[in-house]
Formats: structure tokens, sequence, C-alpha cells
């Protein structure tokens, strides 16, 4: 197929969360077609999800700006900048009319199985860059298509691959076996069904981010409510608690992200969640009705009934195995990204803005973007996917100099810690090689304030 031709194709986008309708939006305003496939039966269908999750961002922080622009004429009007939606909020009050904007360009119930060059497999070099992206789709009712495409932008996510409880980051011995007494999401406690099958029962948080800081203060919130009594929480960190255990608190540039750290650490100062540390889970063993979690050094906790395992996601590479991509051997984010987000290397949670050049794989023209650029990292902001779709879609437009351009400035966590934090006991030197350098707020125990200060 020839240069022209290509150009006349879409660009198909995968996923209609924030990161992709906003890429369709940004597609739009430059006179570029963009083709959106949505795997779930609704726009948003992860952010659905998690519906009942309040965001630590306002919501002047998750509407694109290009987004906003292409809603105007619809008389959409933008929430309180300054409040703060719900997973369902975003979904039903941006996410859902901007994709009625973009009408038949997006595509429901439609999963992207697979990506590859027209006729050229992975090992291929033979006239590569000079065939269009043919994109395999499986529709809800079992039909399959081919579409062909110019440009790809995966905006997949992460949320259906969450990382299992084992350390070693394959399912813990058992695991699968208890996976009925098991969730990898923050519980909708106001869900009677949910809040029954907490209330009054120990269980066992596993994880150290916002979602586990969200379920430990839920859990304590249903501790103190009238049908909550007893309720408990042993939570569980393969690290030892630090200064930065529970980010950034009040030095955080965004407060409500701060406050749920806060919060988490209230439920441990208030008893409701007993703090277990060091604990690298490899087992998961039934009990008559109860679970233990064995760690690897042979320690066993006392007997849980539930278990929450909240320790990140990963991204699904497997429809994009025929794609040459460069990504990062630990983080499974793009090669150039990785160094700005890895956990090992700075713990600031601070990310600095990046578009199409860190975006960037060996096969030209297919970039991941939103919360599955960053692989396995944590932190990922809304905004920065804003930027990156910005950026890329620049790119795939021709416009250099505005790709190349950085346009976003990024809140800062207020997590002080340097170096190498991610998984290492709180008595380990650091050479405090991260962005913030505060050597007092590497030794704040628990019982310290959370924050010594901002970056
Ligand atoms: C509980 C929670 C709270 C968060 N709070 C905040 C916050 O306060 N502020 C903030 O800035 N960020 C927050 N984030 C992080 C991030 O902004 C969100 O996760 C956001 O939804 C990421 O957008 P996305 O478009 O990259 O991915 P997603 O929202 O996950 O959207 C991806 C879409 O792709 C679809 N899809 C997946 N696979 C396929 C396939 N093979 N084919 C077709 N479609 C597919 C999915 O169904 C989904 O609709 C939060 C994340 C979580 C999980």
């Amino acid at each position: 197929m020839n240069v022209t031709a290509i150009d006349q194709l879409p660009v198909v986008v995968v996923g209609a969360g924030p990161a992709g309708l906003a890429a369709a939006a940004h597609l739009v305003d430059r006179g570029l077609e963009p083709l959106v496939l949505e795997a779930g039966t609704q726009a948003g269908a992860a952010v659905r999800e998690w519906s009942h999750v309040r965001l630590f961002s306002a919501w002047g922080e998750v509407v694109d700006p290009i987004a906003e622009k292409l809603l105007a004429p619809t008389g959409w009007v933008k929430p309180d900048a300054d409040t703060y939606p719900t997973g369902g909020d975003w979904a039903v009050a941006y996410l859902q009319p901007l994709a009625d904007v973009l009408g038949d360009r997006v595509r429901l119930d439609a999963r992207v199985t697979g990506i590859s060059r027209t006729g050229r497999d992975r090992v291929v070099d033979a006239d590569r860059e000079q065939q269009p992206f043919t994109v395999h789709i499986r529709y809800g009712d079992g039909r399959e298509e081919r579409v062909l495409a110019r440009a790809v932008i995966d905006a997949s996510g992460t949320w259906a691959t969450p990382s299992p409880a084992g350390a070693d980051g394959l399912p813990a011995l058992g695991e699968r076996a208890v996976a009925d007494r098991i969730s990898y999401r923050v519980p909708d406690l106001k869900d009677p069904a949910v809040r029954a099958r907490y209330a009054g029962r120990r269980t066992a948080v596993i994880g150290s981010g916002a979602s586990a800081f969200t379920a430990l203060a839920s859990l304590a919130a249903l501790a103190k409510s009238r049908d909550g009594a007893d309720t408990r929480a042993t939570w569980i960190l393969r690290r030892a608690i630090s200064g930065n255990t529970f980010g950034g608190g009040s030095a955080d540039q965004l407060p409500a992200r701060g406050s749920l750290g806060l919060a988490a650490k209230a439920a441990v100062d208030e008893g409701y969640a007993d703090a277990v540390t060091g604990f690298r889970t490899d087992a998961i063993e039934r009990d008559g009705e109860h679970l233990v979690l064995v760690a690897e050094d042979g320690r066993r906790l006392d007997p849980v009934d539930e278990v929450i395992v909240l320790t990140g996601f990963r991204p699904d590479l497997t429809f994009l195995d025929e794609l040459r991509l460069g990504l990062d051997d630990r983080l499974q984010a793009p090669v150039e990204l990785a160094p700005l987000i890895d956990p090992n290397q700075h713990s600031c949670g601070t990310v600095y803005p990046h578009g199409v050049k860190e975006l960037a794989h060996p096969e030209e023209g297919v970039y991941l973007v939103g919360m599955k650029s960053y692989g396995r990292a944590p932190s990922f902001l809304a905004l920065t996917g804003y930027e990156q779709v910005r950026s890329v879609v620049a790119a795939i437009a021709g416009d250099r100099e505005s790709a190349e351009r950085v346009e976003l400035v990024l809140p800062e966590t207020g997590v002080c810690g340097g170096a190498g934090l991610f998984d290492q006991p709180a008595d380990t030197p650091t050479d405090d090689g991260g962005c913030c350098a505060s050597p007092t707020a590497l030794q704040i125990g628990v019982g310290a304030p959370a924050v010594s200060g901002g970056c």
C-alpha cells in the first residue's frame, strides 16, 4: 500500500478509557480519523468497575482540555473544578458524554486480540514500515474482524491484569484454590453484600499504594460503624514502615492523595489495622474456615477470613506480540520512559512530563499511552496521560515541534525518600539519588509525622 493510501486509514485507539477517549479527541481536533475499540459494553468500562472509589484528583485535573473543547458545542458543562468525583462520576459526567460526541468512532464490545504489520510478522523486515497495521477484533457476539490502521495508540490500561499476592510476582501457593476468599479490588462497602462479607471479620490487605490505603481506611470506617464491630485488618507490607510508607501526607501537592495515606496511618494508630512488615507472601493455606498467610521466611500469620490483594497492576502485552516494542526489562514500560518512573531508582512519585520521545518504539507508529505506558510502575495520573496523547497525536499529525514540546507541570507527591525505597528495610542506607534530598525524612517511623516537608 502506498503512503497516501496509508494516510487515509484511521488511527486505531485501543480502549475507551480516559486516555483513549482523550487521544480520539486530539485526533479529531487535528483532522485525523480515530477508531476507538473498547472491549467493554460502555465507555470507561474499567473506571466504572471502581465507580465507588473517590478520586484523589479534583475535576480540574481529570478533564482533558481538547476533549473539553470537543464537548463545548454540545452544551456540556464541566463539573466544579475543585470537587472530587468518584470513578462513577468520572465515567457518567465526562467519559460517557465524550464517547457520545465521538459517536461511531467508538466501537463497544470490541476486544482487540492482536496487532501486527499487514502481512509481516515480527521477524520480517521487508517493506515493514510501508505496511499499515492490521488490528484483529473479536466482538461480544463472537464475530471477528480485521481493520487496517495508519498508527495504533494502545490505551488499554492495566485494570484487567492485577498482580497476584505472591511476593515473587507469581500467584502464591494455594492462591488460586482460595480464589473465592480473595478480592483484587478495593471493596465497595456501601454495597450490602460486600459489606456483609467484611463486617465483623478479619481481612488481610496486601499492598502499599493508594488502593491499599483506601481499603484500610474503608475497613476502619466499617469497624467504627454500628454493623461493623470487630472488623479488623492485617496490613501486609513487603518492606518496613518508614517515613514514606503513608505517602506524602500534607506535603502532597494533591491533598486528597496525601489524605489517603494519613487515613491509613490513622487506621493503624487507632488499632483497626495491624501492620506486618517485611512479609513476602509465599503461600495461602486454608485452615478450616480461615486462611493463613505464610511468608517466604516461614512466618505464619494469625488466621484471617478474607484477603484483599492490592499489589499493583501489570500490562497485558499478549496482543502486541507481533510488534517490535522497546520495553524496559523491569517495568515493562517504554525504555525511555522507564527511568523517569522506576520506583527502584527514585521514590518521589514525582513524574516528569514526557511525550512521544519517551513513548517511541522500534516499531514506528505504535504507542502505549495512559496507565499501560507505566507498565508495572505506580502513581500514574490522568494528567500524565493527557499530555502523552497530546504529544503522540501531534507526532502522528507530523507536527514534530508540538510533539516534542512539554506542556505540563505535574503535581508532586511530597514523598521524599531518595533512591531505592521500593522494597527495602527502613534501616538500609540510601544514596539519596532521587529528586528529593531530605535526609531526615528517611528516619521517620510510624509514630512520627508522616512527612517532613515537600520535595
Ligand atoms: C482505583 C483507582 C483510582 C485512581 N484515582 C486516580 C486519581 O484520583 N487521579 C488520577 O489522575 N488518576 C487516578 N487513577 C489512575 C488512572 O488515571 C486511571 O486508572 C485511569 O482510568 C487510567 O486511564 P486509561 O485510559 O489509561 O486506562 P483505563 O481507564 O483502564 O481504560 C482502558 C480501557 O481499555 C479497555 N480495554 C482493555 N483491554 C482492551 C482490549 N484488548 N481491547 C479493547 N479495549 C480494551 C478497558 O475495558 C478500558 O475501558 C486511579 C486508578 C485507579 C485504579
